[in-house]
């Protein structure tokens, strides 16, 4: 039986962050992942600044790396659609240069774009490339694991090649329907906590943005939930559609028939459309939101990325929070193999720390989510802030600054709003 400090389950953003945090530490790790990559993960392949933020933590080059790579597109900012079709634009670029504060949101690196678009299957691969090329991680793909044990001194773990591993602390990365989340860490899927959502490719679809922008839209019939558009490198786009399960499962929705009559029907998107050619399938995947706080650590474990249930419940966004819950889980692992301890007591402090950096944003996400049960209110914002620049300009720093982002929690700002 292999024997390890520390086991990796799951090498998508989240699991391969915390290998590679690990070996920056000097630490050895096995990860295993029950794919053969390149795998492809059902996502909107939107990469933020807080990803941008956390490659260049991990490595200085990695960010140059995908900046070049050949299936990378920059990013430049969101197009909002409201309920009542008027767009806003918002540059992720802020009004200085670079800028860094503690309550920044993300760095904006001169000569590189403040977000990027590129396919999972590409993006997760690249960080797989750095797993393999580094002596310290011992990676095993298609290795499902199948069951854990809970010994005195950690964990037993069954692989489905009968491979078994034992490990004083894991890490689970193994994202949203991960067993161990729901029957040991005992962690449940709530409809109201949780995201439903399809992708689909498209080639040749009209007017993507020539500067990447992405576009939400927030129309009536997905609400609190959204279409969206991001385009991608060679002429591609990534299509798709999320929507807050338990509304779905209130209002009996067809999410599938939904999105597909949106595309053919809606006057503005049928043009779009007309000429565009759908690749491959629909499909579908769940998203654990963070709009309720978990318990994330346990005796001998930690919970990472979407096993975490750390999910934007405004954007969706949750690659930068599993990297960053990742790399949280391997600086607490080098504590414990320091201290050699692995109780529950003392993993506490990763959930703590994770809470730090992510908790008042993932508060703020639940409120504003919360907000899109009242159509009108958002109509009124992006009117304002199409007559008004200075909004514009507010709201575009509210993506980059946290606190600037808590005054949409105040119905005090919506109160001014009505009188500019
Ligand atoms: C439709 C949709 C659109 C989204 N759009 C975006 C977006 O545009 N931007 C964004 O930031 N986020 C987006 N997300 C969220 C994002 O995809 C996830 O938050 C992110 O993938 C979480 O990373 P992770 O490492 O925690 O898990 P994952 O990426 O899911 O990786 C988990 C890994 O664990 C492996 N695994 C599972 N079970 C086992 C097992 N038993 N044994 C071994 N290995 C196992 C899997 O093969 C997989 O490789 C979207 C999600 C969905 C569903």
């Amino acid at each position: 039986m292999k024997q390890t400090h520390v086991c990796i389950i799951g090498a998508g953003p989240g699991g391969s962050t915390a290998a590679l945090q690990l070996a920056k530490a000097g630490i050895s790790c096995t990860l295993l992942d029950k794919a053969v990559f390149p795998r492809d993960k059902i996502c909107g392949d939107a990469l933020s600044g807080k990803v941008v933020s956390e490659l260049r933590r991990i490595q200085e080059d990695f960010l140059p790396a995908i900046h070049t790579h050949t299936e990378s597109l920059p990013s430049q900012g969101i197009h909002f659609i409201a309920p009542n079709e008027k767009w806003l634009s918002i540059s992720f670029k802020s009004s200085g240069s670079s800028f860094t504060s503690s309550t920044t949101n993300s760095v904006e690196y001169s000569g590189f774009s403040p977000g990027y678009l590129m396919r999972r299957m590409d993006f997760d691969n690249f960080l797989i490339e750095q797993v393999k090329k580094n002596p310290l991680i011992d990676f095993r793909e298609g290795v499902e694991v199948t069951d854990y044990q809970k010994t005195e001194t950690g964990w037993i773990i069954t692989a489905s090649n009968q491979q078994s591993i034992e490990t004083k602390l894991l890490i689970v990365a193994n994202g949203a329907q991960s067993n161990f989340t729901r029957h040991i860490a005992g962690i449940t899927t709530e409809p109201k906590h949780f995201c439903a959502g399809l992708r689909t490719y498209y080639e040749g679809v009209a007017g993507l943005d020539p500067n990447g922008f992405i576009e939400l839209h927030f129309l009536k019939p997905f609400l609190p939930g959204y279409f969206w558009i991001f385009p991608l490198a060679n002429g591609y786009a990534n299509v798709g559609v999320g929507m807050l399960s338990d509304t779905i499962s209130k209002q009996k929705i067809n999410l599938k028939k939904s999105m597909q009559e949106l595309i053919q029907t809606h006057p503005a998107l049928q043009k779009r459309f007309a000429n565009a050619k759908l690749q491959g399938e629909i499909k579908g995947y769940g998203l654990p939101l963070g709009s309720k706080r978990r318990k994330l650590s346990g005796d001998g474990y930690m919970l990472v990325g979407d096993a975490a249930h750390l999910i934007d419940p405004f954007t969706g966004e949750g690659i930068s929070n599993a990297m960053i819950s990742g790399r949280w889980a391997a600086d607490q692992a080098v504590k414990c193999i320091q201290k050699q301890v692995y109780s529950g007591d003392f993993l506490a402090g990763y959930d703590q720390a994770v809470y730090r950096r992510l908790g008042n944003e993932l508060r703020i996400s639940t409120r504003m989510q919360r907000l899109l049960a009242y159509p009108s209110l958002f109509n009124m914002v992006v009117n304002r802030a199409n007559r008004n620049p200075a909004l514009k300009q507010l709201l575009s720093s509210m993506f980059n600054d946290i606190d600037l982002r808590s005054s949409l929690r105040s119905p005090t700002f919506y109160a001014r709003l009505l009188f500019q």
